[in-house]
């Protein structure tokens, strides 16, 4: 397999299917450090010379106190490969992890949130690009089934709340084995999150749930994503999407309140 090719055919394939990219867009990629938004960050950058529309590609990190190593090897990274590249310590986010060290997800991705926001601003960028991938959606699919009693992933595309951004995910067909093996082969210094290293969290147990079930069944997430895909409402119990007939009045049926 060449794992380029594979990687510009998905990334191509879901920037294609959600319209996540246009003519002139200024496109900022939020490296987290890890391997994933760093083959994003790649992949786009080929895009960019390849693609008949013109974008232009710039990144940045949020520097949280989250990260295990120095982020300098990942800076003097990027700057060998000529990468405009912002880093970002955000003020907020380091008193909160003095005041709060044990603060969940929700306060931390707020602040992250509002830090990317300014950030992109500052870059001249109109699309900020994230590096969830093919694992991400399938985890949060479940997750969100499991916990939150919603059937939904993540948005591929999407915007900002004040509509400033459109925010897209490329990595949507892309798994985490290609990634890796991506990055590896581009040396990229990966500085690790000290969240990534928790153990008995909800996210740990869906990968290690994913992790035995794709030993006997290696295409369960490409079968995932095409569930996604290929929704059956009818077969679903959200009376919103229900066909004409479930309306017809004979259907109708009285709900028994009392026995
Ligand atoms: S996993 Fe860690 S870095 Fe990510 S949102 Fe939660 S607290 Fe923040």
């Amino acid at each position: 397999m060449d794992l380029e090719k594979t990687l510009l055919r998905k990334v191509g394939e879901a920037i294609h299917r959600f319209k996540m990219i246009r003519h002139g867009d200024r496109v900022a990629v939020a490296l987290s450090g890890g391997k994933d938004s760093a083959t994003l960050l790649e992949a786009l950058l080929l895009l960019a010379k390849r693609a008949p529309i013109d974008f232009t590609v710039c990144a940045f990190t949020v520097e949280q106190g989250k990260f295990l190593r120095p982020i300098a090897p990942f800076g003097e990274y990027l700057k060998e490969r000529g990468v405009p590249w912002t880093y970002f310590r955000d003020a907020p986010s380091m008193r909160l992890l003095e005041d709060q060290p044990d603060h969940g997800c929700d306060l931390c991705s707020r602040y992250r949130r509002r830090a990317v926001y300014e950030i992109a601003r500052d870059l001249g960028a109109n699309v900020v690009a994230f590096g969830h991938t093919a694992d991400d959606f399938c985890e949060a699919l479940l997750r969100n089934t499991m916990f939150t009693g919603k059937l939904s992933a993540l948005p591929p595309v999407t915007l900002s709340r004040d509509r400033e951004f459109r925010l897209i995910r490329p990595l949507v067909f892309v798994t985490e084995d290609i990634t890796r093996a991506y990055a590896d082969s581009l040396g990229v210094p990966v500085v690790p999150c000290g969240c990534s290293q928790k153990t008995g969290t909800v996210r740990r147990a869906l990968r290690d749930l994913f992790g035995g079930l794709e030993r006997e069944y290696p295409h369960l997430k490409e079968n995932i994503l095409s569930a996604m895909g290929n929704v059956d409402p009818s077969r679903l119990l959200d009376t919103r999407f229900h066909g004409a007939e479930a309306e017809e009045p004979q259907a109708l049926f009285p709900i028994v309140t009392e026995l």
